[in-house]
C-alpha cells in the first residue's frame, strides 16, 4: 500500500545530514558520483577512499544504505537521493551570484519603459525601470547562469521557468516529485488574482498570475498559432496576459474558478480556470476553434 502521508520527521531529516557529517561516508559517495555509471565495487570504493579496515568501511557504507546508496548485483550504486542531492550542490557551484544587468527587447507592459532582467542571490528580477513593478522573480541556479551568452541565458531561463510552471499546474513537485496545492488569493490593494502553487512536503513554492497557468494550454497555443505568434518559443513575459490580471473574472471564491481573456491582433478567447487547475474554454472569437470539440 501506498503511504500517503507527506510528514516527514524532522528528526529523520536530522539524520539524513547527519549521515554527511563524516569525511569517509562523503568520500564514499564522492567516490560513487564521479563513476561514469554511478556504480562500483566494495573493493573499488574502498580503494578510491583508502580506507583499510573492511569492518569499519562496511560499517559507513551500511549508513548510507537505504538513504543515499544501495546495493546492486556488482556493489554500491546511488539512491535517486543521493543523485539529486550531487546536482543541487554542483548546480549552486562554479557560477556567478550576480551578473550585470540585462535590459529586455519587451518593454513593461504596464507603461512601455525598459525592463531590466537582474541576477541577485540567485534570483531572477525583472523590474520596469519607469515605474518599478517588479513584473517577475524566480530562483535560477548559478550552473545555469555560467557559460552563456545574454540571449542564451535568456533562453534557459524561460525554458526553465515554463518548466517549473508546467509541473507545479499538474501537481508534481518539480524539486521532490511531491504533491502540489494551489491557493488563489488577492493580492493586496491591487486585488490581483495570484495562485500559490505550494509542495505538501519540502515547503517549494511559486507564486504565478492566472494566465500564466494557461501558457501550455493547447487551445491557448493553437489561438496564438492562428495569428501567426509561437507562444512557445516568445518569452513568457512578453505576454500580457502573465504577467497582470487585468483581463481576469472572478467567477466564483467557494470553490475558486476564474475567467481570464487573451486578447491578442483583435481576437479574443476566454478560459475557465478552476481550484483543481482544471480548464476550459468559455468561447472564443476565431470560429474554427471555438467549435473545436476538443476543448468541450
Ligand atoms: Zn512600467
Ligand atoms: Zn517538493
Amino acid at each position: 500500500m501506498t503511504d500517503t502521508s507527506s510528514e516527514v520527521e524532522l528528526t529523520e531529516i536530522r539524520d539524513a545530514f547527519q549521515l554527511l557529517a563524516n569525511e569517509t561516508r562523503l568520500s564514499i559517495l564522492y567516490a560513487l558520483w564521479t563513476r561514469p555509471t554511478w556504480e562500483a565495487t566494495f573493493t573499488e570504493l574502498k580503494t578510491a577512499v583508502g580506507m583499510r579496515d573492511s569492518g569499519q568501511f562496511q560499517y559507513h557504507l551500511n549508513q548510507l544504505m537505504g538513504t543515499f546508496i544501495q546495493r546492486t548485483d556488482e556493489g554500491y550504486t546511488h539512491l535517486a537521493g543521493g543523485i539529486a542531492l550531487y546536482r543541487t550542490v554542483l548546480g549552486t557551484l562554479g557560477g556567478p551570484d550576480d551578473i550585470p544587468q540585462l535590459v529586455l527587447e519587451t518593454p513593461c507592459l504596464l507603461c512601455h519603459g525598459s525592463l531590466v532582467l537582474s541576477y541577485e542571490n540567485q534570483v531572477f528580477y525583472a523590474r520596469c525601470e519607469s515605474c518599478g513593478e517588479t513584473v517577475l522573480s524566480s530562483p535560477f541556479f548559478p550552473a545555469g547562469v555560467a557559460n552563456r551568452t545574454d540571449q542564451e541565458l535568456l533562453m534557459a531561463f524561460d525554458t526553465w521557468s515554463r518548466r517549473l510552471i508546467d509541473l507545479l499546474q499538474s501537481g508534481v513537485c518539480p524539486w521532490c516529485a511531491s504533491t502540489i496545492s494551489h491557493d488563489f488569493e488577492r493580492s493586496g490593494d491591487s486585488e490581483e488574482v495570484l495562485i500559490t502553487h505550494q509542495c505538501t512536503r519540502c515547503e517549494g513554492f511559486l507564486t504565478t498570475h492566472i494566465g500564466e497557468v494557461f501558457l501550455s494550454d493547447p487551445a491557448v497555443i493553437s489561438f496564438f498559432y492562428l495569428l501567426g505568434r509561437d507562444v512557445t518559443t516568445a518569452p513568457y513575459w512578453s505576454f500580457e496576459f502573465c504577467t497582470d490580471s487585468d483581463d481576469v473574472t472572478v467567477l466564483s471564491e467557494d470553490p475558486w474558478m476564474v475567467e481570464q481573456a487573451i486578447r491578442y491582433e483583435g481576437e479574443t478567447i476566454r478560459l475557465k480556470l478552476d481550484e483543481t487547475m482544471d480548464t476550459t474554454v468559455a468561447d472564443c472569437s476565431i470560429d474554427s476553434l471555438s467549435n473545436s470539440s476538443a476543448w468541450l
